[in-house]
């Protein structure tokens, strides 16, 4: 039965009510009527429930799609203004004990170099991230106790945070690893982790069974009930995730919007990113023998009533897709992209891009960040290197009150131009930093508050001086 509030994955994600959203939103992706009232409920830029967003999705008419995208882009532009967030992957093992079957780390893979970096290379990694100038940080490893126990993982993060090279430093750590226990998710939170990302892959449980066959991730239950036991742990902002491309599309949008109901009913803050991630080509790993494959247009189309139906989540998405996949993503709900990414244990510090056996998934957008960045700033967007909410304990429902109080303008916008503009003076290319300072002095005007559009400005020019990290 289904049960927004329960703590047992097969009641806050019931089959049975995600079957029957998707039997509603076939009935009525018709009803004009009925996506008008849902529409102008969107508008309100509150969001919309799991069955009213399926329907949104199961509406083929064109019209009607034209209108999400534009509505997506109004949410967007309202909430997140022209900010767009900046991060890198870090991949510290690749040992795994798991069997799932779309992930070349998977146990029985014979196609794959194993590595594990020592402390010493991730002090060489994190180097190499900070000096292309990076800040924010996602760490990732597979799941293994004897490989990558929550010591190494511990013991990693606080390396990371202990390297501050030249200018450099990384002030926000994300950690994407395997769902573990409350106790573990407090040693998390007190070594000082951003977001703990968990992707679900697939909300449906027979299909999960299916594609993890061995290992401890094949328990559905412990894997998809995870965000609460972080929650548990102290660990504010969570990030969901479905891998698009296991299951049918739309019964994984059902899942997704129902998990981040849950958490909002459960603990009051719903969660902090989604990611958008699709299968991918990688080793030994053909994305064609996934049938439920999404076109570029299906795609679109989730990402912008994702933005709809969750307007505060960040939207995460990586070098899995292309840059014109990206750009076109970008307007429609996306906050945040990685840029200049490796997917291979250690591969940043090679300066060209080189797969060594030990990547994770094939990378499509292979440019530097200093390519992503430039490209960003010509499309009109402001890349930002921000991490203040984290540091100044603005996590889980405190970042969510600022958010929803649309305060945040007040904040990101001057923090987005003044990590800019740290990253112009200490890393840009001569062609990045003259188009972004333009871009800069255009941006401080648009800074609604006078007394901070003044502080803004001061800073900015501090940094030009030589100060560093100023943040609101
Ligand atoms: S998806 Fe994660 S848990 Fe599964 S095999 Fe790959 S690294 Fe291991
Ligand atoms: S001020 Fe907070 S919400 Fe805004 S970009 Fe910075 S860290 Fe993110």
């Amino acid at each position: 039965m289904y049960d927004v509030k329960s703590l047992k994955a097969e009641e806050f994600i019931s089959h049975e009510e995600i079957l029957d959203t998707l039997k509603f939103a076939e009935e009525n992706k018709e009803n004009i009527s009925l996506i008008r009232k849902i529409l102008d409920k969107a508008k309100l830029k509150k969001g919309l429930s799991h069955r009213e967003a399926s329907v949104l999705l199961a509406c083929e008419d064109k019209d009607i799609q034209d209108e999400i995208f534009l509505l997506a882009q109004k949410i967007k532009e309202y909430y997140y203004g022209k900010r767009i967030v900046m991060f890198a992957p870090l991949y510290l093992s690749n040992y795994c004990i798991n069997g799932c079957v779309y992930c070349p780390y998977h146990k029985s893979s014979n196609g794959i170099v194993r590595r594990k970096l020592t402390q010493d290379e991730i002090r060489r990694e994190v180097i190499a991230l900070e000096n292309i100038g990076h800040k924010r940080i996602a760490i990732e490893a597979g799941e293994d106790p004897v490989n990558n126990p929550i010591e190494y993982i511990l013991e990693s993060i606080k390396t990371i945070y202990s390297v501050h090279h030249k200018n450099g430093d990384i002030r926000r750590v994300n950690v994407n690893i395997a769902a573990t226990t409350v106790e573990n998710y407090r040693k998390l939170h007190d070594a000082g982790i951003g977001t703990y990302i968990l992707f679900q892959e697939t909300y449906h449980k027979e299909s999960y069974e299916k594609l993890h066959p061995t290992g401890p991730k094949s328990n559905y239950a412990y894997h998809t009930e995870a965000m609460d036991r972080a929650m548990e742990g102290g660990i504010d902002d969570v990030g969901l995730g479905v891998l698009f491309g296991l299951e049918k599309y739309s019964y994984e949008f059902a899942g997704l919007l129902m998990h981040a109901e849950h958490l909002e009913a459960v603990h009051g803050v719903g969660p902090h990113t989604i990611s958008m991630p699709r299968i991918r080509q990688a080793e030994g790993i053909d994305p064609d023998s996934f049938c439920n494959g999404i076109s570029d247009d299906i795609f679109a189309k989730i990402c912008a009533i994702i933005r709809i139906a969750v307007p505060y989540t960040g939207m995460i998405i990586s070098t899995r897709e292309s840059q014109s996949v990206r750009e076109r993503v970008l307007k429609l709900g996306i906050s945040q992209i990685s840029g200049g990414s490796r997917t291979t244990v250690g591969g940043y510090e090679t300066e060209e891009y080189e797969d060594d056996g030990s990547e994770q998934f094939d990378i499509i957008d292979r440019r530097s960040l200093d390519e992503v960045v430039q490209w960003l700033i010509q499309l009109g967007y402001i890349p930002s290197f921000c991490t203040a909410c984290y540091r100044e304990g603005r996590t889980g429902d405190r970042f969510m009150s600022l958010c929803k109080s649309g305060q945040i303008s007040n904040c990101c916008h001057p923090n987005a131009l003044m990590t800019l503009m740290e990253y112009l003076e200490d890393y840009a290319s001569s062609e990045t930093k003259n188009e972004g300072i333009k871009l800069i002095e255009k941006e401080l005007m648009n800074i609604p508050s006078e007394k901070i559009r003044k502080i803004a400005g001061e800073n900015i020019e501090k940094i030009k001086s030589g100060s560093r990290d100023f943040r609101f």
